[in-house]
Order: C-alpha cells, then structure tokens, then sequence
C-alpha cells in the first residue's frame, strides 16, 4: 500500500475525481494523507456509539446494515465515518477453506481510504469498481474488497 505504484495510481485518481461535491467538507489529496487522517478499528456489534465515537443515528444505521450480515457475500467488508475506519470481522477472512469467502484486506482498507479521502456514499459505485485496479496498484491480492 506504501509502494510508489499505489501512491502514484491512489493520488491520480483523486485528481481525476476532483471535487466529491460534498458541501465544502475537507477532502484529502493523496494516499498519505488519507493514511495520516484514518483511524483503524475493528468493528463488534457490542460497540456504543460513545466507544465509536459517533452519533447514536450513525451508530444505528451502522447496525442496521452491518450487524448480522456479517456472513453475507455482497456485504460491506469496512464502513468509514468521519475519518474512522471500522473493518468488519469478515474482512479478516483469509486462507478459508472456501477460497471464495476470502477477503483482500489491504484492499478493503484502500477502499476505505478514499472514503476517508472525501469521497461519500455517492462515490460507492465508483469507488467499487476500482477494485481490480486497487489490486493490481496496491494490495496485489485475491479476495472480495
Ligand atoms: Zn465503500
């Protein structure tokens, strides 16, 4: 993820993306600095908004699309807010005996990271299909993102 190819590919992307249109939110204009403003955590369902640090709405809507989904394929691997990053228990998945299930989580965090670069809900989509790029540029892995 530290390696000039994923830098380079990351920061061009923002570039490319410009302004994520977000009413004036900070946004973050390279690999580094997304790294620099993340805060990593893994997520538990037994967390309090407080332990999070967000709001009770946030740490509702939170629950309500991630918590006992856990082991389904199209869910989410991580849910980013305000610059938090929480990696759900299944992006640790690897070296399953069903290969399928596997996860990329340096790829998962990539994601994240442009999230935590500015990039809202909007951006989901986009920033999802950038995930075999993320790949090739960064984590040089298999498994879901
Ligand atoms: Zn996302």
């Amino acid at each position: 993820m530290q390696s000039e190819d994923c830098q380079d590919w990351f920061n061009r992307k923002l570039a490319e993306f410009g302004d994520p249109g977000n009413g004036g939110i900070s946004r973050t204009l390279s690999l580094d600095a997304a790294v620099q403003a993340v805060t990593l955590n893994k997520y538990s369902v037994n967390l309090t908004a407080a332990q999070m640090g967000v709001s009770q709405a946030d740490r509702d809507e939170i629950a309500n699309n991630y918590d006992s989904h856990h082991t389904s394929l199209n869910v989410a691997n991580a849910v980013t807010n305000s610059g938090r990053t929480w990696l759900m228990p299944e992006a640790f998945w690897n070296n399953s005996l069903i290969p399928y299930n596997d996860r990329d989580l340096t790829g998962i965090i990539v994601h994240e990271l442009f999230h935590v670069a500015g990039y809202g809900k909007a951006w989901e989509s986009r920033i999802k299909s950038l995930s075999k790029e993320i790949q090739n540029n960064c984590s040089h892995a298999k498994g879901i993102i």
